[in-house]
């Protein structure tokens, strides 16, 4: 793995370079955010952006000119729905729910404004913010949909699959008045629906899996569907590129959306299995929990991956061509 950064006006720029080596002009890989909707190329719907949303997290994989997948919303303060609008998406045509604490939740108000939302899927419970979540997109008129181990798709050119663990009424959006929460904070960081994509075909395809919150647990019971019966059932409708990597005979994922921000919780076997080239931590500068821990960074690093943290760079932007995978640090 070799790592390359450069500087240039308000963009800093990094590329980490995958097994094929090629190094390529790191100015001319910036094209989401440069790009007017009207110039949007092909090239440039093969990207999506870590947005740094402060202690939260929200991810964009963009569609086409001016649709997207979003994977959670961050807080309520609007920042993931700036960068939507910067991004000129119009159109969510997935909306990810992984679980529903305020930090992943909170910005769904503003994120669905004005936007069409085509599909939406969550982990179902009544734990968080869920009753909060299940009002505002029935009000919205967006149908929430179970994200159910194996739950997928295809939209535009990226194909998607969720895993993880949903509570045992997740077919229910909706909770009853003065619903007690029985669950723990870290069960229901636990319940996280992982989201896995393969953006783009071939060799050119960026396959990214985000984590969620998931805890020990959550993580362990993950490795577990990876390896066991589940994954093979999975497998054998599961997009090509990482199908290997289910088995773990592939080459690693390209991105890894790190577990709860970089909390201390991380699995070493399920970091050895996902072999990430860039490990992404979504985390709030100077934020109270202390994340991303030395200890989760220290892991990723240990398994060969590049860190990107959202609290250093700012949005995250990637992209990928010629088999080379480019991150593009918008600093704040
Ligand atoms: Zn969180
Ligand atoms: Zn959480």
């Amino acid at each position: 793995m070799r790592f390359y950064a450069a500087i240039a006006g308000d963009f800093s720029y990094i590329l980490i370079l995958h097994p094929s080596n090629k190094v390529l002009h790191p100015f001319i890989r910036a094209c989401t955010l440069l790009d007017s909707a009207n110039q949007a190329t092909s090239n440039c719907i093969k990207d999506g952006a870590f947005i740094d949303v402060g202690q939260g997290d929200s991810t964009v994989i963009r569609t086409g000119p001016h649709n997207a997948i979003v994977i959670d919303t961050g807080n309520d303060d609007g920042a993931a729905a700036r960068c939507l609008s910067q991004l000129k998406i119009t159109q969510i045509d997935l909306l990810v729910l992984s679980h529903y604490h305020s930090d992943h939740v909170g910005g769904i108000k503003s994120v669905i404004a004005g936007r069409q939302v085509k599909a939406a899927i969550g982990p179902g419970g009544c734990g968080g913010e869920a009753a909060q979540v299940y009002g505002i997109l029935a009000q919205a008129g967006v149908a929430l949909a179970a994200a159910k181990p194996g739950t997928q798709g295809v939209i535009g050119n990226v194909k998607w699959q969720t895993l993880g663990h949903s509570p045992a009424d997740a077919e229910k959006h909706s909770c009853p008045r003065n619903n007690q929460k029985t669950e723990s904070e870290s069960e229901l960081n636990d319940l996280s629906t992982v989201f896995i994509a393969e953006i783009g075909t071939g060799f050119d395809a960026i396959t990214l899996i985000a984590l969620g919150d998931l805890e020990t647990n959550g993580q362990t019971e993950l490795l577990g569907d990876l390896i066991r019966a589940k994954a093979t059932v999975m497998r054998d409708a599961a997009p090509a590129l990482w199908a290997s990597q289910l088995d773990g005979l592939g080459r690693g994922f390209d991105i890894v959306k790190v577990a709860h921000h970089g909390s201390a919780k991380q699995s070493p076997a399920l970091a050895r299995r996902l072999q990430p080239a860039a490990a992404v931590f979504s985390a709030g500068a100077n934020n109270t929990y202390g994340h991303p821990t030395q200890k989760a960074l220290e892991l990723y690093q240990t398994v060969g991956a590049t860190n990107i943290r959202t609290d250093q760079c700012g949005t995250a932007i990637f992209t990928k061509q010629d088999e080379t995978l480019n991150l593009t640090c918008l600093r704040n």
